[in-house]
């Protein structure tokens, strides 16, 4: 069973997006970093190609949609928009 996170705050201006967990343990990540592991599944083609997916420091979350209850659809402002971060995944983040 997948677990939500209790808040989910973005922070433009700084480019991190904090996810509080019911255990009370928080996760700051970049929006570069989120936008570098994409999961999607081109970024996921392009790394097993051995390509890195570029993500510039200034790369911004330009919108996060909810996927049911186990995901969260991350658009960046360098117009990609196809990543689905499951929960799941996004827990692994310290
Ligand atoms: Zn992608």
């Amino acid at each position: 069973m997948t677990t939500l996170p209790a808040t989910i705050e973005n922070h433009a201006a700084q480019g991190v997006l904090a996810l509080r967990w019911p255990d009370g343990s928080e996760a700051r990540i970049t929006h570069a970093r989120l936008r570098a592991l994409c999961p999607c599944s081109a970024c996921r083609a392009q790394r097993r190609a051995g390509i890195e997916v570029e993500a510039d420091n200034a790369v911004r979350l330009a919108a996060i949609e909810p996927v049911g209850a186990y995901a969260l659809n991350l658009a960046f402002s360098d117009g990609h928009r196809r990543g689905i971060y499951p929960y799941e995944m996004l827990a692994t983040f310290a």
